[in-house]
């Protein structure tokens, strides 16, 4: 049995968390490979290292002083290394640092030492091998990650390595130099270790343990979910719920290897299982509620409408042509409505009103804003009859008056669109009634 373990910024914050992890790490034998992030905070008010680095190299490279920075950032890794008991100097590596930034050697580079560093520390701490990810992780001259090489050469190099630790979040351009993913990186490479290796499991340790039903910000206590497929997970973060870089998946998933999301702090809690499919019944018959505020829609009317072919086509060029994605489209026989991000809209609005006019000549075009998407996720559905009227009868009972529906013909998802105010209630009716009820 193999598993990439990858650690977050606060499972690695601190010494406590440190021996936490390591405590994690040697409990199974098949924790063979670790991919830690920088350190992060420590409490809410704290910074991530991450941050501090980049604020540091801002400084030095504009010829400001950054002398007070570079020693916050030493001294949370001296605590580390101290509160670790650790025999290891790293004056030599914040000499190089420094001299680097002042070189301005790039942001990038800058970011990637807060992993670089604390993966030096977990090496020595747990006597794992270090790999320094700029050996092992590959990106093209315009900063793509290339994931066939980086595949290949990383399998052959961990074929000879037993135990290692891989700092997440960076690798090399040909030319050597530093290039990071973007934030929440860490993930990424723990999920391309995870494919190299041909990993049984990727576990993904975080601060919550794994992800819940809905966002705790609207519901008390949501329940967690104990497992979810690749497609739920994507339908749920597409709306905002997020726990793991959206990259994450695609390395992982190819090869049909499971995530497990991990609570450091709660080590016995099983977390979330997020897998390619499953027979697994679902708890419930959803999965997750996700949802955004935000989004505008317009709707056009003409008289035959129906009989006009290309009508939609040409309305939707229009929105092509001023660069804005549409989410929604529902249609009647003479009206179809377009579901934008409220944002991305304004700026065009009237530019995109006359092309429509101009376009498809409709006899009128009416704009709503402030509206809200929530999306009901859930494999369960398929097989369940009535999940459609529960969510409307909720709403109903709950006075939330429904703007928009539309049902993907998957069956894993029902959208539903209300008016921004009623978002918060709408999201607690429809988790009261399916997990609520259902417990
Ligand atoms: N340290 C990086 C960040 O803060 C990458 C990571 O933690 O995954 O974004």
């Amino acid at each position: 049995m193999k598993k990439v373990v990858k650690f977050g910024g606060s499972s690695l914050a601190s010494a406590k968390q440190f021996k936490k992890v390591s405590d994690i790490i040697l409990a199974d034998k098949a924790r063979r490979y670790v991919v830690p992030s920088a350190p992060g905070k420590r409490n809410k008010n704290d910074d991530k290292v991450t941050d501090l680095l980049y604020a540091c190299y801002d400084a030095a490279a504009s010829g400001a002083s950054y002398g007070k920075i570079l020693s916050r950032i030493k001294e949370r890794y001296e605590q580390i290394i101290d509160g670790l008991e650790l025999n290891l100097n790293l004056d030599f590596e914040f000499q190089t640092i420094e001299k680097n930034f002042l070189a301005k050697t790039g942001r990038d580079y800058a970011a990637s030492r807060g992993e670089y560093l604390n993966g030096l520390i977990m090496s020595q701490y747990l006597g794992f091998e270090f790999i320094d990810a700029a050996d092992v992780i590959f990106f093209d001259e315009e900063g793509n990650f290339l994931s066939e090489k980086t595949n290949c050469e990383l399998a052959e190099r961990l074929s000879h390595t037993e135990r290692a630790v891989i700092p997440g979040f960076y690798g090399s351009k040909p030319d050597g130099s530093i290039h990071t993913f973007s934030r929440g990186g860490s993930d990424i490479t723990g999920s391309i270790v995870a494919r190299a290796i041909h990993a049984d499991l990727y576990e993904n340790w975080t601060d919550v343990s794994g992800f819940l039903v809905t966002d705790p910000r609207l519901v008390e206590n949501p329940v967690p979910i104990e497992t979810i497929t690749y497609k739920e997970l994507r339908e749920l973060a597409y709306m905002g719920a997020s726990v793991l870089h959206e990259d994450a998946i695609f390395p992982v998933r190819r090869e049909g290897i499971p995530i497990n999301i991990r609570n450091t702090n709660k080590p016995d809690d099983p977390g979330t299982l997020i897998v390619e499919t499953t027979c697994r019944k679902p708890k419930y018959t959803i999965t997750g509620i996700a949802g955004k505020k935000g989004f505008c829609s317009i709707t056009i009317e003409k008289a035959m409408m129906n009989s006009e072919i290309g009508f939609g086509r040409k309305v939707l060029d229009v929105f092509e042509r001023s660069g804005i994605s549409f989410e929604h489209m529902p249609s009647g026989i003479d009206t179809m409505t377009i579901f934008v991000h409220q944002t991305e809209f304004e700026e065009y609005e009237q530019s995109v009103i006359a092309g429509i006019h101009r376009a498809v000549q409709p006899d009128s075009v009416e704009l709503e804003s402030d509206l809200a998407l929530i999306a009901v996720v859930g494999r369960g559905m398929k097989s369940a009859r009535g999940t459609a009227g529960r969510i409307f009868s909720a709403l109903a009972h709950a006075r939330v008056n429904v703007k928009m529906i539309d049902q993907g013909s998957s069956e894993l998802n029902i959208i539903i669109g209300v008016k921004n105010a009623d978002f918060e209630v709408a999201v607690k009716a429809i988790y009261d009634i399916f997990i609520t009820a259902e417990m």
